[in-house]
């Protein structure tokens, strides 16, 4: 059994341990989070360079007025994995998150789930593990400044994958709220990042080498407008991940090298949705393998175009599974039916039945 990591006799295998909030965020404070930011990051390229062994589908998407449900699925053969994913930017007035999450590995052999977890902090993680990871392959040598547009829930996450992947030591942010600066400066105090609020975008980009968008608005958006990116930079897009939800103007799409997850998901729910569907772009793996070139001069503008892919899910719950035994943060959950004789499952009930009239309950 590939997959059961904690080792479990095969009479608890009905038995799902399940990270809660509550675990999730004791593990990160027990991990730290920058060390768990980078342990993503390891996982991650680690599936990404074994990329071709996937199952690869575009997000299933149930689109309302003031939101997306999705479900991201993926196997690598010997585990299986889905997140259930929301995005709601109208959430916030009514004080709930933009987006929350909770998601499943399984055993590809039996079909037996081996671990549910939520995945709503560990999307923001797994999220800013995945841009760091790309920018260690694009961005100009010896980053040091990155501006930060949007400054609500990724953000922090964002600034400190940065910080520890990819050596960032300044952020310039902006916000069109100035509260979520603020709070973002306040989260972030005493982490070694020296941070400077911005009142526009445009004094928010100057000096930086690293872009990173993270904006929520359900339009086609336009936080960066072409006169603002200079030669040379990289942009770290995230906020724009949904059919009619982009953040760059058209025109630096143009100008960029744009590199994308899983091409077919990206062209419906990425910046590229504003170009041909035959537009070129680079797939991000293939960089990571060595396949395409990555930056390849200081003028170049390098643009990782991020939506968000099952296999990004897949490795942060894989690492997740992998901290279980140590930091003993979970719960079992009694999640599947486990009836003596398998074929017996009626019998099971009738059983219970028996037992609730002996005890009178
Ligand atoms: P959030 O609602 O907590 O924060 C978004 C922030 O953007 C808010 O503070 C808001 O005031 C600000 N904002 C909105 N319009 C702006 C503008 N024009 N200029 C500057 N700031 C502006 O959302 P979040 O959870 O931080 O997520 C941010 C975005 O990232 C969302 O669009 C979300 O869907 C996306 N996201 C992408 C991925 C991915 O893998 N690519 C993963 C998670 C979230």
């Amino acid at each position: 059994m590939g997959v059961d990591m904690l080792h479990k006799p095969s009479s608890e295998l009905n038995l799902v341990p399940f990270v809660s909030v509550d675990d999730m965020m004791k593990i990160v404070l027990d991990i730290g989070v920058e060390n768990m930011l980078m342990g993503i990051c390891d996982y991650l390229e680690e599936d990404f360079k074994r990329w071709e062994l996937f199952d690869k589908t575009p997000r299933v998407a149930s689109h309302s007025n003031e939101g997306v449900i999705e479900l991201m699925p993926t196997s690598d053969g010997e585990v299986y994995g889905f997140k259930y994913v929301n995005g709601h930017p109208k959430n916030t007035k009514e004080g709930l998150q933009t987006v929350t999450a909770f998601g499943v590995l399984a055993d590809v052999d039996t079909g037996y789930p081996v671990l549910l977890s939520e995945m709503t902090i560990l999307t923001a993680l797994r999220t800013a593990a995945t841009s760091a990871m790309a920018a260690k392959y694009l961005m100009p040598k010896g980053s040091k400044t990155m501006a930060m547009i949007g400054n609500g829930a990724q953000s922090e996450f964002q600034a400190l994958a940065f910080k520890s992947i990819c050596g960032i030591e300044n952020i310039r942010l902006y916000d069109t709220d100035s509260a979520a600066s603020d709070k973002c400066i306040r989260n972030l105090d005493g982490c070694g990042l020296s941070i400077v609020k911005c009142d526009s975008e445009q004094l928010a980009v100057e000096g930086a080498e690293i872009i990173t968008t993270c904006t929520a608005d359900k339009q086609y958006a336009t936080i960066l407008t072409d006169n603002m990116v200079g030669s040379g930079v990289h942009i770290n897009a995230i906020g724009g991940d949904c059919p009619g939800k982009t953040e760059l103007h058209k025109d630096i799409l143009l100008r960029s090298d744009i590199f994308v997850e899983y091409p077919p998901q990206t062209r419906i729910e990425g910046e590229i949705q504003q170009l041909e569907d035959d537009y070129p772009v680079k797939e991000l793996w293939q960089v990571m393998t060595g396949d395409v070139e990555g930056r390849t001069n200081e003028k170049q503008i390098t643009l990782f175009d991020g939506v968000g892919f099952a296999i990004e899910d897949f490795s942060a719950l894989r690492y997740l599974l992998d901290q279980l035994k140590d930091t003993g943060r979970y719960q079992d959950l009694d999640m599947v039916a486990d009836p003596d004789d398998p074929r017996d499952l009626f019998g099971m009930i009738l059983r219970e039945e028996q037992r609730q009239k002996r005890e009178g309950a």
